[in-house]
């Protein structure tokens, strides 16, 4: 059973940022409205997460490091049906299979928790404990006991790198949501969660990005859009700052991006990219996606309608500054 986790753990947990993106998910999840996260050395000495959200029920807390206990679809298809992040009930499992796990949650504002100890799988520790609502999940040592997988960690920096990139995503597509990533001590991101997504870009991207920024509004029969695009005096060497959220999602697609880069052909030199932010609603039947653990890259129904309208807005919008 150890062993079994340990080689399904590959799937899901890659790196540091693997683990910080399904406990981010897994606050989300729980309606946390408050997630606070913690690293070490570019989270390979530890990483925390803490929430506000449902916490979980004392007879659930062992289960939920069952391999599939929770898993709540079959196909990956069914993604975008479902309201919430995970689906799979693989990660705490996989997560606790190949590193130190310290888990407090409260199901209810009592101040009853329970308190769990894993290390490689065991199960060391489970005691009442006190606590206010809410999960406060800490992974040390990752890899510590799969000492070939710790030797494909690259340098801190890249990890932490990847661990921002999982946070802004989050961000991003969640602005209701107030985020903190403290990096050894350092604050490296803040939002309100207010719901303002012009107040994530600005705590992603500064204040002089946010200010640059143009409100997109459209929608055509199937699908609506919404979001911020840079004017064109504002722009970056990659096209790392170009984001799709869709139904809330953080999303990748080619098609989307491609779309987007035709509104700004003609404003933009070669090898220069804009800043993007784009929200896209649409039944969930419209959206199909890979079944692969990253769930990032999506396919779309509707493909050339949905490229129009994206091209559509920008232009509208663009075509409003240049004037
Ligand atoms: P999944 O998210 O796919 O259901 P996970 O392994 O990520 O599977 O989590 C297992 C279960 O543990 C979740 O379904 C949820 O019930 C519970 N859980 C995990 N993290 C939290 C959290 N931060 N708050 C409340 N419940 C949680
Ligand atoms: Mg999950």
């Amino acid at each position: 059973e150890h062993i079994a986790n340990q080689i399904a753990a590959g799937e899901v947990v890659e790196r540091p940022a693997s683990v910080v993106k399904e406990l981010v998910e897994n606050a989300i999840d729980a309606g946390g409205t408050r997630v606070d996260v913690w690293v070490e050395e570019g989270g390979l000495q530890s990483i925390r997460v803490t929430d506000n959200g449902s916490g979980i029920e004392p007879e659930d807390v062992e289960t939920a490091f069952y391999r599939h206990a929770t898993s709540k679809i079959g196909h990956g298809r069914d993604l975008f049906q479902i309201t919430s992040l995970g689906f799979r009930g693989e990660a705490l499992p996989s997560i606790a299979a190949v590193s130190k796990v310290e888990l407090l949650t409260a199901a209810g504002d009592d101040g009853r928790a329970r308190k769990l100890v894993i290390e490689g799988g065991k199960l060391l520790l489970h005691e009442d404990a006190a606590s206010r609502q809410g999960t406060d999940f800490t992974v040390r040592e990752l890899f510590y006991n799969t000492p070939a997988r710790l030797k494909y960690m690259k340098t801190i920096q890249t990890e932490l790198g990847h661990i921002s990139d999982v946070l802004y995503r989050m961000a991003l597509s969640h602005p209701e949501v107030a985020f903190t990533l403290r990096h050894n001590g350092n604050t490296l991101l803040q939002t309100l969660g207010n719901g303002d997504l012009l107040q994530v870009i600005a705590a992603i991207y500064g204040t002089s990005a946010a200010k640059s920024m143009l409100l997109l509004e459209g929608e055509s029969l199937d699908y609506r859009i919404s979001g911020y695009v840079s004017r064109p005096e504002w722009t970056r060497s990659n096209r790392n700052a170009i984001s799709t959220v869709v139904n809330g999602r953080f999303v990748r697609s080619y098609g989307l991006n491609q779309a987007l880069l035709k509104a700004y052909h003609t404003l933009l030199p070669i090898n220069r990219f804009p800043l993007a932010v784009i929200q896209l609603e649409m039944h969930p039947s419209l959206v199909d996606v890979n079944v692969h653990p990253a769930k990032l890259e999506v396919r779309f129904s509707k493909e050339a309608e949905l490229f129009q309208l994206v091209e559509d807005s920008v232009k509208a919008v663009l075509g409003q500054q240049v004037l």
